[in-house]
């Protein structure tokens, strides 16, 4: 028997998550006839997709050459030769698909006097290979290109006729005895009642977890619960280790200035007054990818040209540029100085640090969404039932880092493709499966232990605990001690999990209990980074090893997996995809062009 009275609703599909991936997803489920329904903890347009200012990359061509198989290259050197070949094709050939199908849906793109969609220039996005000027390839909405696509998916959506379950928090997956997923046990926030969904996809698109850090860019909802529902079905995460620092989240707020804002001009400079991404990226300088340029921060902050009364950010400038461009094309970070920085931006710099913005690892997918569960025979086995999406998910595109305006590409390419898949896999006239009800009773089960949970030690405090050894040892800059300190840290504070104290036991509005919900999910994501990024003896993309400066490819081109069983992580790995989907014989990609090598900008 279970703990909770519930709901059983049944439907074809069901997409966890109304960010920018999920919505994505629920619209082509929808559109293909199938019984959508989209679960979400927040209402959907308040989704983390909601805050992406600066853009979405595809190669339009709109405002100079451009090539898929230019931003095919770009994507493979900006993950540092991480990412898994056919899934980065696939995101550059289909991106300018899936722009256009945004514009015709009704994204108000900015324009070009021609009329056309506007782009800018992001960083580590080039010509000819890496070897030409910058181009001009992101598609932007004046810098509220999230807002713009969120609502849009979000109306079409509805139009389509998929059911939104508005402020359900999904607990955890139902999983059949032979490992098929089946659906989810949520809890409704507002009146307290408990539900199970029945499925015959499940496609999780649940964010990120930057909350696991102290100082994050993402929203406070950003807490990784697809990762954690995935881990307590003994299933791995992927290369969690590379985790984004953004080099411009405001100093002390920790809230984003766009890429963009280099993109439209802006530079950093030191306490001199030196611009001095110069020294470190003669061709590219500001427009260096985003591990370099906060690397370089970094550096300059540690040999004391760090700017303020105690030297510890930078400045970034935007006030040599006219009015009328911030006001056109960056409205909204002009606003986010003026309040959390204080800046007039059109007069003085803006107070900035590397900050963490984006979690390049999570559950591991095939560039068709469906999650993988490696076994020794087949590293690519998959878990039937089961697909992940955008930020949660982990294609894998980004590789060891990703580039500026390549994710929200990555949640509309890839939420297209889950809607694919799904069509083709699910049959629509099939009954639904018999639940197991051992995996339903055990979702209701961890519920009520964690909302009766009577231990000594508060939420809030645990979490703090977490967030601080995250900052400290899991940093930009990281050495054999920190992370070994960092995991016998990490795993002390996991251990503490079971003396956790909830206050409030109601079940209607507890945000108590949600967090609570929430920091077991944090937790495993957490842990599987510092473990993972303590067993990476190199450094690649975000992974920056001071005690292995360089790049491994004969022994660390592969990819961490990670199970997670409370405080105790297992790491095994997997094959990096080196294979591309179509050969130059096709039109296609041509190896030689995108074979490993230094990463220089
Ligand atoms: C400030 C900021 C600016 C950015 N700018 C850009 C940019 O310009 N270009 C770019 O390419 N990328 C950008 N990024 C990155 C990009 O925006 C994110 O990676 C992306 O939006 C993540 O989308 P998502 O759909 O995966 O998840 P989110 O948008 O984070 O949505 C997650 C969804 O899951 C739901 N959910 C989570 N847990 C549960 C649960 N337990 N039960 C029910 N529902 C749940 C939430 O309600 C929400 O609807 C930016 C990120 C930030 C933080």
């Amino acid at each position: 028997m279970a703990a909770y009275e519930y709901e059983t609703h049944t439907y074809d599909a069901i997409v966890v998550g109304a960010g920018g991936a999920g919505l994505r997803a629920t619209l082509g489920l929808a559109e293909q006839g199938l019984k959508t329904a989209c679960i979400t903890k927040v209402f959907p347009t308040r989704s983390h997709t909601v805050a992406a200012q600066g853009g979405i990359a595809a190669s339009l061509s709109n405002m100079g050459p451009d090539h898929w198989q230019w931003h095919m290259y770009d994507t493979v050197k900006g993950s540092d030769w991480l990412g898994d070949t056919d899934a980065m094709e696939y995101l550059a050939r289909e991106a300018p698909k899936a722009v256009y199908e945004l514009e015709h849906y009704g994204v108000p793109f900015s324009r070009t006097e021609k009329g056309e969609i506007y782009q800018r220039p992001f960083g580590g996005h080039t010509t000819e290979f890496g070897e030409g000027p910058p181009v001009q390839r992101t598609c932007a909405a004046a810098d509220r290109t999230g807002h713009a696509i969120l609502h849009t998916l979000y109306g079409q959506s509805v139009k389509q006729k998929a059911e939104f379950f508005i402020e359900y928090f999904a607990t955890d997956l139902i999983m059949s005895e032979d490992g098929q997923c089946q659906g989810v046990v949520a809890w409704k926030l507002d009146d307290g009642t408990m539900h199970v969904f029945n499925a015959k996809t499940t496609v999780l698109a649940t964010g990120g977890y930057g909350r696991a850090y102290f100082s994050a860019t993402s929203a406070h909802t950003c807490t990784g619960d697809g990762g954690g529902m995935v881990a307590r079905q003994g299933l791995p995460l992927q290369d969690m280790e590379f985790v984004q620092f953004h080099p411009t989240g405001i100093y002390g707020a920790g809230c984003l200035i766009t890429e963009g804002a280099r993109g439209e001009g802006g530079y950093l400079t030191n306490s001199e007054g030196e611009r001095f991404m110069e020294r470190y990226a003669p061709t590219y300088k500001d427009l260096a990818s985003r591990d370099v340029v906060s690397r370089c921060m970094t550096m300059e902050i540690r040999e004391g040209r760090g700017v303020g009364a105690n030297g510890d950010h930078i400045h970034l400038h935007l006030n040599h540029l006219p009015p009328e461009t911030l006001d056109l094309r960056l409205p909204g970070i002009s606003e986010s100085a003026r309040i959390f920085a204080g800046v007039d931006l059109t007069k003085e710099p803006i107070p900035v640090l590397p900050t963490v913005h984006y979690n390049m690892g999570g559950i591991p997918t095939n560039y068709w969404g469906e999650v993988l569960n490696p076994t020794k025979d087949d590293p690519d086995a998959i878990v039937p039932g089961l697909m992940a999406v955008g930020e949660a998910g982990c294609a894998s595109v980004h590789g060891a880092n990703r580039l500026g305006s390549n994710s929200l590409i990555d949640l509309v390419v890839f939420g297209r493709a889950a809607a694919i898949k799904a069509g083709e896999v699910v049959d629509a006239d099939a009954p639904n499966q018999a639940l197991n009800q051992a995996s339903v009773d055990y979702a209701f089960d961890r519920f009520d232990n964690v909302r009766n949970a009577n231990g000594a030690t508060g939420t809030a405090e645990l979490r703090l605990e977490m967030q601080k050894a995250m900052q400290e040892d899991a940093a930009v800059f990281r050495t054999d001690k920190t992370l070994a300190e960092g995991v016998k840290k990490m795993e002390g504070i996991a251990g503490k999990m079971d003396d956790l104290k909830v206050t409030d036991r109601s079940l209607v509005w507890n945000s108590d209990l949600m967090e609570t919900l929430e920091l077991t999910n944090l937790m495993p994501n957490a842990l599987a980074t510092i473990v993972g990024a303590e067993a990476r003896k190199e450094s690649r993309g975000a992974h920056a090893h001071e005690d292995y400066p360089d790049r491994d490819d004969k022994k660390w081109r592969k990819h961490t997996l990670a199970t997670v069983d409370g405080p105790k992580t297992q790491l095994s790995y997997r094959p990096v995809h080196l294979d591309p989907l179509t050969t130059t014989a096709e039109g296609g990609v041509d190896l030689k062009k995108i074979a490993p090598k230094a990463r220089v900008y």
